[in-house]
């Protein structure tokens, strides 16, 4: 688990650096709000979970935490506010923390919290499948393509989700009718290219591709920004 600490008060940088490290956390801890934001713009997905102070010098908390989120930098953040700011608090979590602490608190519930925030973001990673403007649901069974719901049959999901569970990998015609139909079901010969047809047309056309005579398949997400970035 890698934490990017930012925090000026030097005890209570301390004090929490040790208490994480002890729990076996990697620390990077940062004291300055700019250089705060530089480390984040340049390697966030590096780190794990974000814990950060509201008054730093050269950029505050919120500013840093609000550029970030800007940047499409998401990651789980817990900000340390200062005892009884009500206004900082809300606007901490306006810019997009997840969670906050008033301080003076105790260290172990910094840890506490950070456990809990990172179980709530493994749980979000794992319930949703994302690959090129496609988001899955398996859950609920809901799809979304660039931010839009769109609306599928059974069938048409069964195949998609059978797909896009196994980008890169080719998904043999027989695999997929026995995916769409089990065994016993008698397939007409082309009910598995009108399931695909309609696919692409709530889709791209190229989102699947045609191996012939083997069967599908969605290829491996192009390298977009995220990506470029690491
Ligand atoms: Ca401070």
């Amino acid at each position: 688990m890698n934490l990017l600490l930012v925090e000026d008060d030097q005890l209570l940088g301390q004090g929490i650096e040790i208490t994480l490290r002890n729990e076996g956390y990697q620390v990077d801890w940062v004291r300055d709000g700019q250089v705060a934001l530089d480390t984040l713009l340049k390697s966030a997905n590096q780190y794990d979970a974000l814990v950060l102070d509201l008054g730093l010098p050269t950029l505050d908390g919120i500013q840093v935490l609000s550029k970030a989120r800007r940047e499409g930098i998401e990651l789980p953040t817990l900000i340390l506010t200062a005892r009884d700011s009500i206004e900082q608090k809300v606007e901490g979590l306006d810019s997009g923390a997840d969670d906050y602490l008033v301080k003076p608190f105790e260290i172990q519930e910094l840890y506490a919290r950070l456990r809990v925030m990172m179980r709530r973001q493994q749980g979000r990673t794992q319930t949703l499948i994302e690959h090129n403007g496609l988001t899955v649901n398996p859950t609920s069974m809901q799809v979304w393509f660039n931010e839009e719901t769109i609306t599928l049959t059974r069938k048409e999901y069964l195949l998609l989700l059978e797909l896009v569970s196994n980008a890169g990998r080719v998904q043999t015609r027989d695999h997929l009718e026995q995916t769409l139909y089990g065994l016993d079901e008698d397939v007409e010969s082309n009910a598995l290219e009108v399931h695909v047809h309609k696919l692409r047309k709530k889709l791209t056309n190229d989102f699947i591709k045609t191996k012939r005579g083997v069967g599908y398949i969605i290829n491996k997400e192009h390298v977009n920004k995220e990506n470029t970035n690491k």
